[in-house]
């Protein structure tokens, strides 16, 4: 009888919030783990520590996804250490919230950089393997303001919004070999991204949910599990809100 491998999970912007809470689930639900971060190193190891002491193996590895070198070593390191990846979920993000009228072209640049390449940089990295095993899913993490937009994030809306179209573009073109591909679009969620916001802001966003709070990192983290999972075998080129009624 052959022995059932340890699935791989790769998770890019691992170290904090989404990306984090996705890490510790996966590793929960016994996959081995590999992250990546930007810069915040100390983040990085400390979620590895944790990870690995969940049961499988965890591995935190600095990589930039902009630079579509710096991904792939990423991505070959963990073949190599860890074995092919099964789940690829793209969360690294960042934002650069200004008027169009005052956007500079360097927001405007770094925003699509990190959100919409980086996540090409990627799924390019990743499918080919998945192609010849003929298995695979991807969970890329979108926005509500993706779907909808959002006054003062003219860049970081058409990069949400490219993740959708590219993800299901994707779906389309890999499904006949097995894989998957599906976003998640949060809402507001507690992590740094949205502790830069003011009270004031905070408050009369809470106002406009449904459920009257912003969401937890590991609501959304339930959510891409669900998804990695074969209980999801049949969905794929979906776009799943979890926003607590923000859009209703
Ligand atoms: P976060 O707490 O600010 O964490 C961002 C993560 O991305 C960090 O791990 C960071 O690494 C990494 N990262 C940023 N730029 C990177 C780069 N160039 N290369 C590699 N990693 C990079 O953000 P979050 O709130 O968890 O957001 C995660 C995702 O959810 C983003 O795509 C965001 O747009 C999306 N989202 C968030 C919310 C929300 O309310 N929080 C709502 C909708 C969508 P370092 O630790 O090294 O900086």
């Amino acid at each position: 009888m052959t022995e059932k491998r340890v699935p791989v999970a790769l998770v890019s912007g691992g170290s904090r919030g989404i990306g984090r809470a996705v890490v510790l689930r996966l590793a929960a639900d016994g996959y081995d783990v590999s992250f990546c971060y930007q810069s915040n190193e100390q983040a990085a190891l400390e979620l590895e520590k944790e990870a690995g002491e969940l049961g499988g193996r965890a591995l935190a590895v600095r990589a930039d996804v902009t630079d579509a070198a710096s991904v792939k070593d990423w991505v070959a390191r963990t073949e190599s250490d860890l074995g092919p990846i099964d789940v690829a979920v793209c969360s690294a993000g960042i934002t650069r919230d200004n008027p169009l009228l005052l956007m500079s072209d360097e927001d405007w640049h770094n925003v699509l950089d990190t959100n919409l390449d980086g996540v090409y940089h990627v799924c390019r990295s990743v499918i080919f393997e998945m192609m010849k095993r003929k298995s695979g899913t991807i969970i890329n993490v979108s926005s509500v303001a993706g779907v909808h937009g959002n006054a003062t994030q003219s860049n970081y809306s058409a990069s949400k919004a490219g993740i959708i179209g590219f993800s299901k573009a994707l779906a389309k073109e890999v499904g006949r070999y097995n894989i998957r591909a599906n976003v998640v679009a949060p809402g507001f969620i507690e992590t740094d991204m949205t502790a830069e916001l003011s009270d004031k802001v905070k408050k009369d966003a809470a106002k406009q949910i449904a459920l009257r709070r912003f969401g937890r990192a590991e609501e959304v983290a339930d959510l891409v599990a669900y998804l990695a999972s074969d209980r999801a075998g049949y969905i794929t080129g979906s776009v799943f809100q979890i926003d607590g009624g923000i859009t209703i």
